[in-house]
């Protein structure tokens, strides 16, 4: 292992297949890694059917290589719009949506998000629908007052944002500010839907000590209500990841509204 901490620009040595490699091989992966992944399928699954949130537009922001935290809800909104710090991960999700060789093989995070559905049988139909949802890849800085630079996007219907910040914001002031960032992205009464890693302190992707905030669900929450959002919910669990890959202590899953008068 290096000693060195990567952050902030560092991100452009982030290997992607390394990353999938660590946290996502479903079938046969490590248990608590399996088991994290279900908790946010789980939760996304429970926001986005069951005439919960829906509309035009979502806005996934630090996508990473992952695709996992679309499933559910390209089945509720007409447009997906990706983005991420870093090329080589928009790159990694772009090979996925083209069906290019080396692409990921998420079809056991699809057969299980269709069971939760009631149909397992139907996993290509959904992840056609998806690469068909997806309309754009964007670069994006969560740090920065407009986080998608000079891209025109319209206001978004939801903004999604899956263990992301607590990688890209170094202290408590700039997650809080990064929050407000992502909720000025949101029409009035527009859904900020958030996962979290609680008490984060790094993770390891290949050879690399990554960064992590340490955020408590407390902090989540006042963020999000001093952002401008009521919380509707925040679902805390005491899974952590495998000691050896990232320190960390819970998760929590949060579904905010931006005040509709906002
Ligand atoms: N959402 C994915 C990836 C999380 S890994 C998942 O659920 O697995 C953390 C991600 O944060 C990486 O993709 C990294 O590129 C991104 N990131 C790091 N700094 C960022 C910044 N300043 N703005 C936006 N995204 C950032």
């Amino acid at each position: 292992m290096e000693g060195k901490l990567y952050r902030g620009e560092d991100y452009k040595e982030f290997d992607s297949q390394d990353y999938l490699k660590t946290y996502y091989t479903f079938d046969s992966g490590t248990v608590a890694e399996n088991e994290i992944l279900k908790f946010n399928l789980k939760n996304l699954f429970q926001t986005f059917s069951s005439g919960g949130v829906g509309g035009d537009i979502l806005i996934d922001i630090g996508t990473g290589p992952t695709i996992y935290q679309l499933l559910s809800a390209c089945e509720v909104f007409r447009e997906i719009i990706v983005s991420d710090y870093t090329d080589q991960n928009l790159r990694e999700v772009e090979k996925w949506l083209k069906e290019e060789p080396g692409a990921y093989d998420w079809s056991p995070a699809v057969q299980y998000v269709c069971e939760l559905e009631g149909d397992r049988s139907r996993w290509q139909e959904k992840e056609a629908r998806l690469r068909r949802t997806v309309t754009r890849l964007l670069k994006c800085d969560v740090t920065e007052p407009h986080p998608l630079g000079p891209a025109q996007v319209l206001p978004a219907d939801c903004v999604l944002t899956l263990l992301a910040l607590e990688c890209a914001c170094h202290d408590v002031d700039t997650y809080r500010a990064a929050i407000r960032n992502l909720v000025s992205l949101l029409k009035p009464g527009g859904y900020l839907v958030t996962a979290v890693t609680l008490g984060f302190q790094g993770y390891i992707v290949g050879n690399k000590n990554f960064f992590g905030l340490h955020l408590e669900k407390e902090t989540v929450e006042k963020a999000l209500q001093d952002a401008g959002c009521q919380v509707l919910r925040c679902q805390h669990s005491p899974i952590s990841y495998t000691e050896t890959f990232c320190i960390s202590k819970g998760m929590c899953f949060a579904v905010a509204r931006k005040s509709p008068s906002a």
